[in-house]
C-alpha cells in the first residue's frame, strides 16, 4: 500500500514552528516510504481564514523545501462534495435532522449540570426503531447530526501515544452540517482523509479529541481507517507553551532573523524525534532515517542555543556563492551597499566561523563597506598617545607596500620588533583603527581584503 500523508493547516495565521514540524514529519514519512505528501488548506473557518495566511503557509513550506505531490486542495472548493456525502449519510439513516434550538440545548445543558451530569446532546431527534420523534417545527432550520454508536469503545493504536480507547458514551451525536447547510470541521476532515486516501494522519495532539469522532464517521462511510500519530506540543525555552513571547514563532521570522532553512529543518527534525545521538544530518539522511517509533510522546522543549549551534554549523558549510548573495541582501536592508572591489566571498570566508546567524555575519562585515562604528572603550584602551608614533611609522611603510597578506604580516611584525613591543600592542590599535573595534580575525588578512586605500584612509584619521 502506498503511503499517503497530508499536512492540513488552517490558514488563520503564519506557519508556526509547531505546524512546520508537523509538516516536516508528514513530508518525511511520505518521502521515506516513496509515498505521496498532500497539502490541504482547511479554510472552512471563513471568518478567520485569509489569503495572506495561505500565502504565508506556502512561503514557509517552500522556504523549508517541503514540496507536496498533490494539492494544495482548498476545503472551500470542495463544499459540494461534502454535501453529497452528507446526503448519502442521511439516505442511509446514518445521520438525521435535529431541530433543537440553541435555547433548548442551553436549558438541557443547565439541567444536566444541575444534576451533576456531563452535558451532552440527549438524542431527542435521533431516530430509533419504535421511537416517536417530536413534531417537526416549521420555522426552525435544522442541523444535521451523525448517529454516533451508542455503546462500545473507539480504540486506536496511536503511533506516538500508544493505544487510546474512548467510550462512545463520551461522544455526542456530532453536528456534521450547520443550520445553513455548511458542513462542519470534523466532517470535512473525514471526507478528505477518506477521499484523498490518507494512510497516516500525522498531526498535533490538540486533535486527539477529534480522532474518535472521526473514526466513527469513517466507519459509517465504509472507509479504511488511517493510522494516527499525534505529536506532542512544543514548549518554549522556559518550558511554557510556545507563544509570540518567545520571539520567532513564525517560520519566516527565522529567515528574517538570519537562520538557514537547512538549520531550521535539522533542528525541527530533532524536536521530539531522535536517531541515536545524531544531531547533525542532511534532509536526505533524515528522510532515510525518519520513523514514527522514535517520536517522544512527551512535550518537546525549544532550545534556541541548540538552534544557534546548528545554524553556525550550516553557515560554516554553506556554499559561498549563495551565502554571499544572501549576505548582500541583508546588508542592503541595513543600507550598506557592497563595493565590488572587496571580494565579499573572501570576507565571508574569513568571518563565517564567528557567526550564529546570517544577520550577525552581515553585521560583522559591514565595516568593509562603510565607515566602521567606533568602539569608544576599545579606542581609549588601545590607541594611547605612545602608540601614535608607532602607527605613523607603520603607516609610512604601508604606503609603499605591495599589498599581500604576507607583506602586511612582515610590516606589522617589523613595527613590533623595531619598537621593542609585544605583538598585540601594535595589532590591537591597528585593529581598532581599521575595523572600529577590538575583535576581528587576523588583522593582516582583514587589511589585505579591505585594500590599501581604505586601510590608509582609516589609519589617517587617528594618526594625523
Ligand atoms: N486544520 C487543522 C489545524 O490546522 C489540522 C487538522 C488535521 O491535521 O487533522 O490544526
Amino acid at each position: 500500500m502506498t503511503v499517503r500523508t497530508r499536512f492540513a493547516p488552517s490558514p488563520t495565521g503564519f506557519l508556526h514552528i509547531g505546524g512546520a514540524r508537523t509538516a516536516l514529519f508528514s513530508w518525511a514519512y511520505a518521502r521515506k516510504h516513496a509515498g505521496q505528501f498532500i497539502l490541504r488548506i482547511e479554510d472552512t473557518d471563513v471568518a478567520r481564514s485569509t489569503p495572506e495566511a495561505v500565502q504565508a503557509i506556502l512561503d514557509g513550506m517552500s522556504w523549508l523545501g517541503l514540496d507536496w505531490d498533490e494539492g494544495p486542495f482548498y476545503q472551500m472548493q470542495r463544499m459540494d462534495r461534502y454535501k453529497d456525502v452528507i446526503s448519502k449519510l442521511l439516505n442511509e439513516g446514518k445521520a438525521y435532522y435535529c431541530y433543537s434550538t440553541k435555547e433548548e440545548l442551553e436549558t438541557l445543558r443547565e439541567q444536566q449540570m444541575a444534576e451533576g451530569k456531563k452535558p451532552r446532546y440527549d438524542g431527542r431527534w435521533r431516530p430509533e426503531a419504535g421511537k416517536e420523534l417530536p413534531v417537526v417545527p416549521t420555522e426552525i432550520p435544522p442541523v444535521i447530526r451523525f448517529k454516533n454508536p451508542l455503546s462500545g469503545n473507539v480504540v486506536w493504536d496511536d503511533l506516538v501515544k500508544g493505544q487510546i480507547s474512548i467510550s462512545n458514551e463520551e461522544l455526542d451525536d456530532l453536528i456534521i452540517a450547520r443550520a445553513d447547510g455548511t458542513p462542519t470541521y470534523n466532517f470535512c476532515v473525514v471526507v478528505d482523509d477518506w477521499e484523498m486516501g490518507i494512510t497516516q494522519v500525522i498531526r498535533g495532539d490538540d486533535h486527539v479529541n477529534n480522532t474518535p469522532r472521526q473514526i466513527n464517521l469513517l466507519h459509517a462511510l465504509g472507509a479504511k481507517i488511517p493510522q494516527y500519530a499525534h505529536l506532542s506540543m512544543i514548549l518554549g525555552d522556559d518550558g511554557q507553551k510556545l507563544s509570540k513571547r518567545h520571539g520567532a514563532v513564525s517560520v519566516m521570522q527565522y529567515d528574517e532573523d538570519g537562520y538557514l532553512p537547512e538549520a531550521v529543518l535539522n533542528y525541527l527534525a530533532r524536536l521530539g524525534w531522535s536517531h541515536g545521538d545524531d544531531e547533525i544530518f542532511s534532509t536526505e539522511q533524515f528522510c532515510q532515517w525518519f520513523d514514527l517509533d522514535h517520536i517522544t510522546p512527551s512535550a518537546a522543549q525549544f532550545n534556541t542555543e541548540k538552534l544557534n549551534w546548528l545554524n553556525a554549523h550550516y553557515i560554516k558549510q554553506a556554499d559561498l556563492t549563495s551565502l554571499a548573495k544572501d549576505i548582500i541582501k541583508r546588508l542592503a536592508l541595513k543600507g550598506v551597499e557592497v563595493d565590488e572591489q572587496i571580494d565579499i566571498q573572501a570576507v565571508i570566508a574569513l568571518y563565517r566561523d564567528r557567526a550564529n546567524t546570517l544577520n550577525q555575519l552581515a553585521d560583522s562585515i559591514a565595516y568593509f563597506y562603510q565607515t566602521p562604528e567606533l568602539d569608544q572603550a576599545a579606542l581609549e584602551k588601545h590607541i594611547t598617545p605612545e602608540i601614535v608614533p608607532v602607527m605613523q611609522g607603520l603607516f609610512q611603510q604601508l604606503e609603499s607596500l605591495e599589498w599581500t597578506v604576507e607583506n602586511l604580516h612582515v610590516a606589522i611584525e617589523h613595527a613590533v620588533v623595531s619598537n621593542g613591543l609585544k605583538f598585540p600592542k601594535v595589532a590591537m590599535p591597528l585593529r581598532v583603527m581599521v575595523t572600529g573595534g577590538a575583535q576581528s580575525p587576523s588583522i593582516d588578512a582583514v587589511m589585505a581584503l579591505l585594500g590599501k586605500d581604505k586601510v590608509l584612509e582609516r589609519m589617517q584619521t587617528f594618526i594625523a
